[in-house]
């Protein structure tokens, strides 16, 4: 739920955060901790940022206190505390602009929301993540129209007759996931070799769904909504029309920083360059995980929730500067669960 002001504009917030990855959530809770009123922004539909989008079903080993976890678990428990303190959240929405007020700031965003905020933490990673088209005429007229990069709600595949495209553990997950509204489902993959997890793998196969190897979509068919694809053959270069209303498209995502490039902000080797306080060249703009840069800078998880949480406090003393930089320990504190 977004806050809003008097005239329903978007409220004026103490932080907005540009990118709900790791670094980005840790941000959100720990401004949260110190009472601070937060936005989030993220391109993407979900939370999670890379762990969700790039490897949800790898291992992750070097996270203090967990020997092993899945990625999409991480995510799931930095999700959980990042929001526990009910941060807006501004999701399928890329920041294009960054523009200087009285107050702090505005983020325009690509589809023309503009959001105040008294700072700004950038914690983008790699740039706004957008899924990767199939490449094919007429694929933008039919987004939504029987063309999808993700699945919203398991209910607008009820009684369709789905193509799932990709050889990776969303397309697997998908098959598994939507089996039981779909009234078909098969395969497309370029390849006959999956990067999914082995045991998706097994129960796809085990479920009897159609595979169609060494395919890819040629061309879509249909006026106002997808009624079938061409496929090719990738080796043979065959084609073969299928009959189908909807392709769920999971072959990867592009990131860029884009428009972030365009703010003013000192940038080397795109990423940020920020001081030993995580701001950036731009006052009250803060950068943190991936997509910062400093003399020791390391890109891992581990060490950018703590920038995040030393970015925070140091907004914080910017906003307030009564308040302490050390917050005192969050075993201190009595938080309702
Ligand atoms: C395959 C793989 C395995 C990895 N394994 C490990 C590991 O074991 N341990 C480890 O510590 N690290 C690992 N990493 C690295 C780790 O995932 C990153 O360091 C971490 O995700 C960085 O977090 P972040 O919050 O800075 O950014 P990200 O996770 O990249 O999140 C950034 C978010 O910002 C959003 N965004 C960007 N620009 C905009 C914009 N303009 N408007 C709106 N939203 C925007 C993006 O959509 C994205 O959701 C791995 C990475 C990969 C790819």
């Amino acid at each position: 739920m977004n806050a809003v002001a008097p005239n329903g504009s978007p409220a004026l917030v103490d932080v907005t955060i540009i990118g709900g990855g790791p670094c980005g959530l840790f941000a959100a809770f720990y401004a949260g901790l110190r009472g601070m009123s937060v936005r989030i922004i993220d391109s993407l539909p979900e939370l999670g940022g890379q762990l969700m989008a790039l490897y949800p079903e790898k291992f992750v080993y070097d996270m203090p206190g967990f020997p092993q976890v899945y990625a999409k678990d991480l995510a799931k428990a930095l999700i959980e505390q990042g929001t526990q303190f009910h941060p807006e959240l501004a999701l399928e929405q890329t920041a294009t602009s960054l523009t200087k007020t009285d107050e702090g700031y505005v983020l325009g965003t690509a589809k023309g929301d503009e959001f105040p905020t008294k700072t700004v933490i950038i914690s983008a990673g790699a740039g706004a993540f957008s899924p990767t088209k199939i490449g094919v005429a007429r694929e933008d007229d039919l987004v939504g129209k029987g063309v999808y990069y993700g699945v919203k709600d398991k209910a607008t595949f009820a009684g369709k007759k789905l193509l799932i495209v990709g050889g990776g553990d969303s397309a697997f997950d998908w098959c598994l996931n939507l089996c039981d509204v779909a009234e078909s489902i098969s395969l497309v993959h370029r390849r006959d070799v999956f990067k999914a997890h082995e045991d998706s793998i097994e129960k796809v196969k085990a479920m009897g769904t159609p595979m169609k190897l060494w395919y890819v979509i040629k061309e879509l068919h249909g006026d106002d909504k997808l009624t079938g694809v061409t496929l090719e053959n990738t080796q043979t270069k065959e084609t073969e029309y299928v009959d189908c209303d909807a392709v769920v498209v999971n072959i990867g995502f592009k990131s860029s920083l884009g428009p972030i490039k365009e703010w003013g902000l000192e940038i080397e080797k795109n990423q940020i360059k920020v001081d030993s306080k995580y701001e950036t060249n731009l006052e009250g703009v803060f950068a943190v995980g991936d997509v910062c840069t400093f003399g020791s800078k390391l890109k891992l998880i581990a060490t950018g929730v703590g920038e995040a949480a030393t970015a925070v406090c140091f907004a914080k003393t910017r906003l307030d500067p009564s308040a302490k930089l050390f917050p005192g320990h969050s075993s201190d504190l009595e938080l309702s669960k």
